[in-house]
């Protein structure tokens, strides 16, 4: 079997409300769906995010076509050290989301022409279902409590919240609310995207675990692993690095810093689902586990993962999904993806086990080809509102 063409869909998918960060804000998201054809039928799904933004991922995905037309779908191996070698795009992250794309799309083919789930090709179960977060959009104490409680009655048992506004205080009375709102059982997450100064974080997060915190989430810079492991030393919560991690390569100095006590791991930030299961494996060896980072997905990237974290012990902590932003899906059969208890369940038809809804793929991709960048990264107020970091 050959691989004899890629195409690539650029689709836009609006949240029900804006996504806000420390620095910045999206209405929605843009992923490229990719589909990978081969002579002898199976076609493949892939999925990549717009990051760093949709007219890069497309680039390199005409950039690669050459090197992956005419190998066979089974040698992911093969073709990834082709993309990567000869290709000369060892350069990582900004490439990877493309080239992670045309990885997943391989591994649909196979998983079809095997007649297995992914799962089953990644070391098999061991858990049926994986858990998700629930992403809290900010916005004020009262409206975030009922958010929670929405959340908390739907299933989801670990709340996610961006903090690092310009008001710390706020974020405090933000995470009170959670809690007030989700009751004693629910995880609380706070993620500072870098926003602190190492003293900043020690200050507010202590403050906040007045109302009990999960993990903190990249509360400093990480780019510096030193300061990270500083701060590790001394937070009364464990420390979830991010930024520090995108790549195997950023993993394996975070590790040997002893800079964080969660690793976050992503496909797409490190071309492809092999080396999710890698980077997951690097952190059992230290004794770590993983939960992974998300872009904004859709279902077909959701669904590929789902089958590699199902078949990967240290998957311990619940996960980032847009679950609760999103207001539609493009796979077929669902509105928006079928989380229970917070959830999604592991396919077990062959391949990542998603079809395409057409008709969305087409609603989605006007909207994208309306508006390219109406849901994009790029936040023209973000430098005006956040001049300056860290925030002391
Ligand atoms: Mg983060």
């Amino acid at each position: 079997m050959r691989i004899t063409g890629i195409e690539a869909t650029p689709v836009a998918v609006p949240f029900h409300e804006d996504e806000r960060w420390a620095f910045g804000a999206r209405q929605g998201m843009v992923s490229i769906l990719v589909t990978l054809r081969t002579d002898e039928g199976p076609v493949g799904l892939g999925e990549a995010a717009a990051y760093p933004s949709a007219d890069i991922v497309l680039a390199v995905l005409r950039s690669i076509e050459p090197l992956v037309v005419g190998e066979d779908p089974f040698a992911v191996e093969r073709i990834m050290k082709r993309v990567n070698v000869v290709g000369t795009w060892h350069h990582v992250k900004s490439t990877s989301p493309a080239i992670g794309a045309v990885e997943m799309a391989c591994w649909d083919v196979v998983g079809k022409e095997c007649g297995q789930p992914l799962v089953n090709l990644f070391g098999g179960r061991v858990r049926d279902r994986v858990e998700f977060f629930y992403y809290l959009s900010r916005k004020p104490p009262a409206e975030l409590a009922a958010d929670t409680a929405k959340g908390a009655a739907a299933g989801f048992r670990t709340f996610y919240l961006k903090v690092g506004s310009d008001d710390p205080r706020e974020d405090v009375e933000r995470v009170a609310a959670i809690r007030d709102g989700g009751g004693p059982d629910v995880r609380i997450r706070v993620d500072a995207n870098e926003a602190w100064s190492a003293a900043a974080a020690i200050r507010i997060l202590t403050e906040m675990h007045g109302s009990g915190i999960e993990l903190a989430e990249q509360p400093v810079s990480g780019r510096n692993l030193p300061e990270m492991a500083y701060l590790r030393q001394r937070l009364p919560m464990p420390l979830l690095a991010n930024e520090a991690s995108w790549t195997r390569w950023d993993q394996l100095e975070v590790i040997r810093h002893a800079a964080a006590d969660v690793l976050s791991v992503d496909n797409q930030m490190d071309g492809g689902l092999l080396n999710l299961k890698r980077s997951a494996g690097m952190a059992e060896t230290a004794g770590l586990p993983v939960l992974k980072h998300s872009l904004g997905e859709l279902g077909v990237a959701m669904y590929a993962a789902t089958h590699v974290m199902a078949a990967t012990p240290n998957f311990t902590c619940a996960n980032q999904s847009y679950a609760s932003l999103l207001t539609d899906d493009v796979v077929a059969g669902v509105d928006a993806l079928p989380y229970v208890d917070g959830c999604l369940e592991v396919p077990a038809t062959p391949g990542i086990g998603v079809e395409l809804d057409d008709d969305k793929v087409a609603r989605y991709a006007e909207a994208y080809a309306k508006d390219p960048s109406g849901y994009a990264f790029h936040d023209p107020a973000a430098m005006a509102k956040t001049p300056v970091l860290p925030k002391f």
